[in-house]
């Protein structure tokens, strides 16, 4: 089932499945290196437990949750996954999560599950917040967090002359390198054009690159690429894939225009 918003990309060690990434509704990457079977999730927007069910994903399989930022559409699904984690699959086997330092949308998802479920004895979730440039490994995975051009939850958001502005360093999101054996993936689900992407791209055998606006589009996201701006990041890797496309402009309209007849 591959569209704009789904698809799989099989390295030699590696295989990465973007169950579903668009724009304003979900993004979700699954990451699985091929030798040991381990996968780690790459943010957690609504559906993710849906997507994970309908491949028959082993949940035993998932070894920790790498969050690029808080906003509603990368995290929305993460109560539901730990909530199945805890009442199907019963889980004792603790799971790490990794986020930057400041995500309250994530934060009060997990204040909420623990409180719903500490009595059950079953796993704990280990919130590791971390600093740009730290390098972590988990299973068999390598990864390195760096600041993305985009804010890291919607309090580090602000709006000037109607554009969502690039926050301070220490309130960004995350873009991340994985290394998986000897393959490497940048994986960068949202953030707006910035230098240092083509340097994080170079050598990368994938780039997983964000492209929300379409390229006739000639406002300047500071928050969002263009399709031409992520291609022109995308050529510096082996190969690439553009992710978190806008919601198809015709329908964006339609939505717009409701909004505004609401409002009269
Ligand atoms: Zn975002």
């Amino acid at each position: 089932m591959e569209n704009d918003y789904t698809r799989i990309w099989e390295g030699t060690e590696t295989v990465v499945s973007i169950l579903h990434s668009q724009a304003a509704v979900a993004t979700q990457i699954l990451i699985t290196g091929k030798k040991h079977s381990a996968s780690i999730l790459v943010d957690a927007g609504d559906g993710c437990l849906r997507d994970l069910v309908d491949r028959e994903f082993i949940f035993d399989n998932l070894k920790g949750i790498l969050f690029t930022h808080a906003h509603y559409d990368h995290c929305s699904g993460l109560f539901g996954l730990l909530s199945f984690l805890t009442v199907v699959c019963k889980k004792k086997k603790d799971l790490p999560i990794y986020t930057p330092s400041v995500c309250v949308e994530i934060e009060r998802q997990l204040h909420l599950w623990r409180e719903l479920y500490e009595n059950r004895d079953l796993f704990k979730v280990n919130h590791y917040r971390i600093n740009p440039g730290e390098t972590k490994s988990l299973s068999n995975f390598i990864f390195t967090a760096h600041e993305a051009a985009h804010p890291a939850s919607e309090t580090t958001s602000s709006v000037s002359d109607g554009i969502v502005q690039v926050p301070p360093s220490g309130e960004r999101g995350f873009l991340y390198d994985m290394q998986v054996g000897h393959e490497k993936v940048l994986i960068c689900p949202d953030s707006g054009m910035d230098e240092k992407l083509f340097l994080h791209a170079e050598g990368a055998d994938l780039a997983l690159l964000e492209a929300t606006l379409p390229s006739e589009n000639k406002r300047v996201g500071h928050i969002h690429m263009t399709e031409s701006e992520a291609r022109s990041v995308g050529e510096r890797a082996s190969s690439h894939i553009l992710v978190h496309r806008g919601i198809k402009s015709g329908y964006f309209h339609k939505l717009t225009d409701e909004n505004n007849k609401n409002n009269d």
